[in-house]
């Protein structure tokens, strides 16, 4: 392979990568094009993707129903301003959104990226609880260790303190409260100790918490986790007694990734407020939302400040609104409750036999989401380096070697994909 398609020279001097080193950077793979569930690199190595582009790429690359979106929206208009403006696009896409939220859902704000939602949302518990009855003492939240939020300062405040970017930041970061990680599995057996820690940090902190904050069912990037549902149900009992708010972070999980719409849907809990992101544009552009209850969103505009404090410039862009809508009708259009069961059917059977390796901790698989968790963490760079002569696209950190494939998968991609990911274990 020509070393400039392992790593562009130019690109390596002057380009940031995702957490990556500018003095010693892991090596980047030029990529040419991509289509369906495949990624061409620019000497026309093929790769089968296992990471839907972080969680984003859910009806895979090159979609021509969403390519048509995307062009007939960009010959009307790409983008135009929010503020006193509005537009099909962000009409339609809120009609088709509310029609799929969780029922308490009345109002949208659209918003930049996943992380910046979680800003917002935040930014909505706060100005919630001020607005409610002027107490400007609820200004803290909590959260589940190994939890993952996002980049920006508020979202970066509710990561795991530990494995999250706590250290890099130091006293630069807002306070949190942190509770365990729910030790007790989705579909296992729920042990009620799990949530007393959450029980007492909420308890001793009733009067000043503005909200929860979590990822429903499935932790992500903090550690690709499944917890047990009950742990929402007592959480959202909780919330209702002292007046907090609950605000559900599913942009990892929304758009069927886990086998329901949301991972919310596993459960009877309905949140106060919700962010969505990633698959909501199917991987083709930024942008993400916030949907909240009326009682939320009309406490606010009656408070001191009349208004949410938020207002991005490409708000509602209206190109990333035609997209999501194309992509939310291709969803409504295929049985994907069959289809990702189908595929969490063929990982769990051909994930299963890592389990006996003696350098994998745990295999778990939990609808399009499949994870091999190992002992010691894994060398990136060499994994990669294998994926790539094997033609297959994993990135794994720390000690989970995850995949979560595109929905448009083939079956026999789909083994194909599992498969190498066993043999390329460490042994
Ligand atoms: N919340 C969760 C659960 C996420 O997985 C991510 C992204 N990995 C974010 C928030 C942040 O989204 P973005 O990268 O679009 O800012």
């Amino acid at each position: 392979m020509n070393n400039d398609i392992i790593h562009d020279t130019w690109d390596r001097e002057h380009l940031w990568h995702p957490y990556t080193s500018t003095i010693d950077p892991l090596p980047c793979y030029k990529v040419d094009h991509a289509d369906k569930n495949y990624i061409y690199l620019s000497d026309g190595t093929r790769l089968i993707d296992g990471m839907s582009s972080w969680w984003c790429v859910i009806h895979g690359y090159n979609n021509k129903a969403i390519n048509e979106a995307a062009k007939a929206q960009i010959d009307r208009m790409s983008h135009v301003m929010f503020g006193g403006l509005t537009h099909d696009p962000a009409i339609e896409l809120g009609k088709a959104l509310l029609e799929v939220a969780p029922r308490s859902m009345n109002n949208i704000f659209y918003a930049d990226s996943g992380s910046v939602a979680v800003e917002v949302a935040m930014k909505m518990a706060v100005q919630y609880a001020i607005s409610r009855s002027g107490d400007h003492n609820r200004t803290d939240f909590v959260t589940i260790r190994s939890g993952y939020h996002g980049d920006t300062w508020n979202a970066m405040s509710v990561c795991d303190p530990v494995t999250g970017m706590h250290g890099a930041f130091g006293k630069a970061l807002p306070i949190r409260f942190f509770a365990p990680q729910p030790r007790s599995r989705f579909g296992g057996e729920w042990n009620e100790a799990d949530f007393e820690p959450m029980k007492q940090v909420i308890e001793e902190h009733k009067d000043t918490l503005a909200a929860v904050i979590l990822e429903p069912v499935v932790q992500g990037a903090g550690g690709m986790w499944f917890y047990h549902t009950e742990y929402l149900n007592r959480l959202r009992a909780l919330c209702d007694k002292y007046g907090i708010l609950l605000i559900f972070d599913e942009i990892a999980t929304g758009f069927w990734r886990t086998g329901k719409m949301w991972a919310t849907e596993h459960t009877d809990v309905i949140p106060d407020i919700m962010c969505i992101g990633k698959g909501l544009t199917a991987g083709y552009m930024t942008m993400s939302a916030v949907m909240t209850t009326r009682e939320v969103a009309d406490t606010i505009s009656r408070g001191e400040a009349g208004v949410l404090m938020h207002g991005p410039t490409f708000m509602a862009n209206p190109l990333a609104c035609a997209v999501a809508l194309a992509s939310l009708r291709l969803l409504g259009e295929t049985d994907m409750e069959s289809r990702v069961a189908h595929m969490a059917e063929i990982m769990s059977r051909e994930l299963a036999p890592a389990a006996d390796l003696p350098t994998v901790a745990d295999v778990r698989v939990l609808g399009s989401i499949g994870v091999v968790q190992t002992h010691e963490p894994v060398n990136v760079g060499e994994f990669q380096k294998e994926c790539v002569r094997r033609g297959v696209w994993i990135r794994p950190f720390g000690t989970n070697v995850y995949i979560m494939p595109p929905y448009v998968t083939s079956d026999d991609d789909l083994v194909y994909l599992c498969r190498q990911l066993i043999e390329m274990l460490p042994r």
